[in-house]
């Protein structure tokens, strides 16, 4: 079965009057992959209908970051989700979707300026005030986000406990390829050389996985290390941040915490600019 398209408000409307029992919605900027599709899968668990949103959402952009060239595969996406049984996909164009530059917004909050919010000014204020009217066009009962984007998630869990927006937020795991490359739209930008040292990021992640028993600083001091490597790779790796922090706040751990905790990192390979994150569990350590 094909899913109904929506490009309008109307169109949105009428799909969504034809939906009578619950409704997950995933939302997405396109360029469908597995990590996409994983929560999809998951969104198809926790309702009986599900939708997908594809919008790439200028608000969320930087005025020097990749707006205009972020990729746009609208067929491959529409036969995705009919090949996993999603029954509305939510499309507006930018003028459906701001039909006049939006002047009351949401603020992220200090969550918004920190880690990727530092790299990226006013990046979470445009993703929380989409997802809000995603929530508010689409009305579902639960929302699916990937964990992939931690600190997304974060925001999202936080403005729907802070306002109250009466959506259940659920989180997927990150998708990876085997080699351990978090799967990401942006992926496809890379050079098999780029790829090759983009591969630091999940490895830092790794080496600082294996170091979690020994506290935050040894868990930086590896995962440091193998970002340093390749930094001196060709093509180089060029990092931006590498941080543990709680993931409720995004705020660095101290070298006593115990709990969960979030081991994050950015970088640019060429002009690509990747994430990654891998939660870890800090056992209580004897002083
Ligand atoms: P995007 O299209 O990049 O805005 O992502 C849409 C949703 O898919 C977000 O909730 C992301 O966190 C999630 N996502 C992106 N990449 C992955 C991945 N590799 N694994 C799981 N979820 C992902």
């Amino acid at each position: 079965m094909t899913p109904v398209i929506a490009r309008t408000r109307e169109e949105l409307a009428s799909a969504r009057a034809e939906i009578t029992g619950t409704l997950a919605l995933v939302p997405t900027m396109g360029a469908l992959h597995e990590g996409h599709l994983s929560l999809i899968r998951r969104a198809g668990e926790l309702a009986d209908a599900v939708a997908v949103s594809i919008f790439v959402n200028p608000l969320q952009f930087g005025p020097h970051e990749d707006l205009d060239r972020y990729p746009r595969t609208f067929e491959a996406d529409v036969a995705a989700c009919a090949a996993e049984g999603v029954d509305l996909i939510w499309a507006p164009t930018v003028e459906e979707m701001y039909p006049a530059q939006p002047q009351v917004r949401l603020s992220a909050g200090r969550m918004g300026t920190v880690v990727e919010g530092a790299s990226r000014p006013g990046h979470f204020d445009g993703v929380l005030t989409v997802v809000m009217k995603l929530f508010n066009q689409v009305r579902p009962d639960v929302a699916v986000f990937g964990a992939k984007d931690a600190q997304q998630l974060a925001l999202i869990r936080r403005m729907v406990a802070d306002l109250d927006v009466p959506v259940r937020i659920e989180a997927g795991p990150t998708v990876r390829e085997a080699d351990g490359l978090a799967l990401s739209s942006r992926n496809r930008y890379l050079s098999p050389e780029e790829r090759r040292t983009a591969l630091a990021l999940s490895r830092a992640l790794r080496a600082g996985e294996q170091a979690a028993g020994e506290g935050p600083a040894a868990i930086l001091h590896a995962a440091r290390a193998v970002l340093a490597e390749a930094e001196q790779a060709d093509p180089p790796l060029v990092p931006d941040y590498l941080e543990l922090v709680d993931p409720a706040t995004f705020e660095p751990v101290g070298e006593s915490h115990a709990g969960e905790a979030v081991l994050v990192v950015a970088a640019k390979v060429g002009t690509t600019r990747l994430i990654d994150n891998v939660p870890l569990t800090l056992e209580p350590r004897e002083k």
